[in-house]
């Protein structure tokens, strides 16, 4: 048997969409599931729609994704080069063998003829395919016009009769009536070819043996198998794979949602997890499995499961996936992908020494539940990095207003500064000792301290997060959140009952516990 290759053939106009991803992907597990080649070939001929920075991104991100490519840019193979815009002579080359045997002729006719003529043939009801205006020219007049300074494309001659079939291995034969493509160019005025002519020229010469890419482009199929005959080129095999639709049935776009690769990744998506996701729009094993490692997901791919309906594109799912993926990380490598986000913040310095590089293992095993993507850190950990950190209104207003707050946390402040060793269990006890001698529930106990240390309702333990704040820091915030209720006359601060006097007010000696009880319950 041939060796299978295959090839993923973006176009640089655009980001790399995550409709191209996954035609990438399945072609990339197509070949390693064969043991076969996976090629990189980028289709730049558009010069003016073409750019640079599209390229590097596609090539960023198929590495990001680990889709290894074995020939194609920065690696070069036998049948490169692997850029269009460097092949611009080979496709001319066989332009002029199909010129030469009358298989394709040159075509005068400018824009403006060529639109005339079509809004014409649609007026009459025709097809609005070129009329074959060029198609017989005596070499006089080809002569004569070329005198007359007219530039030319180079057009196929399609037969006027008969019909193409496409074999594609997902929807079987699908014949087209060769009088519906009309004469094609292949060869712009400006000596560039068109995507047909160019795409099969390449997957000809680049030996491949497959053609797998989304169902858009069905309709070139029949083209381009007329062009492989023309040639006397034996065609590959085609696989045409739905395309990926938004929820309510339309192709996927920016309309949807995101759909450049580049968001997922700057967003924090872990590339496998991007992958497996991806591998399941359009193809499925027959128990429904859902998470793969890499070596399953080759072994078990084939064309054949793949299904014949559009897929359609969940972002929740994906979502979800990559939050399971996050979990069952390893905290050290998580750890590590994380650092870049908070150095992006200005929490973390370029160097990261080892002290901070505790502090951010703790708070990755701490968050690491609550994240979906890796940026989201941002948002969990603020608090952990930003001294001033704002805090929630509703929680404020819910839990800090009582009057028991004040002494509270002067109490607890108290307590703290006199641990001999400040950790997680210290001050758990301290905690619940607190709450016991004041009557309070550990809720009513333990919310207060939480918005003392983080702003906010919600977030990892209240211990562990004390722990790696330190005790100075823990011993600050509950300052600043006394001084905050001072001014706000919340907690205590402002009843006016004698033995809740300058609760909040930054007095030295908080009344001794016993005294507190009472009123805390207020
Ligand atoms: N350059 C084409 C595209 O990006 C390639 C299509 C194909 O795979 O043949 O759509």
């Amino acid at each position: 048997m041939k060796q299978v290759r295959v090839r993923f053939a973006p176009s640089p106009t655009g980001e790399l969409h995550i409709g191209g991803v996954r035609t990438a992907l399945f072609n990339w597990l197509f070949a390693r599931h064969h043991k076969g080649k996976f090629i990189l070939r980028i289709e730049d001929t558009d010069v003016l729609r073409s750019q640079k920075d599209f390229i590097t991104s596609v090539i960023e991100n198929l590495n990001w994704l680990g889709l290894n490519w074995d020939e194609g840019p920065g690696i070069g193979g036998d049948y490169g080069p692997y850029f269009q815009s460097q092949r611009l002579d080979i496709y001319k080359r066989y332009a002029k063998k199909l010129l030469r045997e009358g298989k394709a002729y040159p075509c005068y006719c400018t824009q403006e003829e060529l639109l005339q003529r079509r809004r014409k043939m649609q007026r009459e009801g025709k097809p609005p395919v070129y009329d074959g205006h060029c198609r017989d020219l005596s070499l006089a007049q080809r002569e004569k016009l070329e005198r007359e300074g007219r530039k030319s494309t180079v057009r196929f001659k399609v037969p006027h009769n008969g019909t193409v079939k496409v074999r594609d291995l997902l929807r079987g034969d699908v014949n087209f009536e060769n009088k519906i493509l009309g004469d094609f160019i292949i060869l712009k005025s400006d000596g560039t070819p068109t995507f047909n002519f160019a795409n099969v020229v390449d997957d000809y010469l680049m030996r491949i043996t497959c053609v797998i890419r989304g169902d858009d482009h069905l309709s070139n199929t029949p083209r381009q198998i007329l062009i492989y005959q023309a040639l006397n080129f034996d065609p590959p095999s085609y696989a045409h794979i739905p395309m990926i639709l938004g929820k309510d049935g339309a192709k996927l776009s920016k309309r949807h949602g995101a759909t450049s690769i580049t968001y997922y990744r700057e967003k924090g998506y872990l590339p496998w997890a991007v992958v497996n996701y991806l591998s399941l729009l359009g193809w499925s094993t027959p128990d429904s499995q859902q998470f793969f490692t890499k070596e399953e997901l080759i072994q078990k791919f084939s064309l054949e499961r793949v299904g014949k309906s559009s897929a359609v594109f969940d972002y929740q799912k994906l979502e979800w996936m990559n939050a399971e993926y996050i979990r069952k990380m390893d905290t050290d490598e998580l750890a590590k992908l994380l650092i870049p986000y908070l150095k992006k913040r200005g929490w973390v310095k370029d160097k990261v020494d080892s002290i901070t590089y505790r502090k951010i293992f703790r708070i990755t095993e701490l968050e690491k539940d609550r994240l979906r993507t890796l940026s989201d850190i941002v948002e969990l950990a603020d608090f952990f990095f930003e001294k001033d950190f704002a805090y929630d209104s509703k929680a404020v207003k819910k839990k800090l207003k009582n009057d028991y707050v004040c002494s509270l946390l002067r109490r607890v402040k108290n307590e703290v500064e006199q641990l001999s060793k400040f950790d997680e269990e210290n001050l758990e006890r301290t905690l619940r000792k607190i709450s016991k001698e004041l009557s309070l529930s550990t809720a009513k106990a333990f919310h207060p301290l939480r918005i003392a240390l983080t702003g906010r309702m919600r977030g990892p333990g209240l211990f562990e997060l004390a722990a790696v704040l330190g005790r100075k820091e823990v011993l600050r915030r509950i300052d600043r959140t006394l001084e905050m209720l001072k001014e706000k006359g919340y907690g205590g601060s402002a009843s006016g009952r004698p033995q809740d006097s300058g609760s909040c007010s930054g007095g030295s000696n908080p009344p001794p516990p016993a005294k507190l009880a009472p009123s805390s319950r207020g």
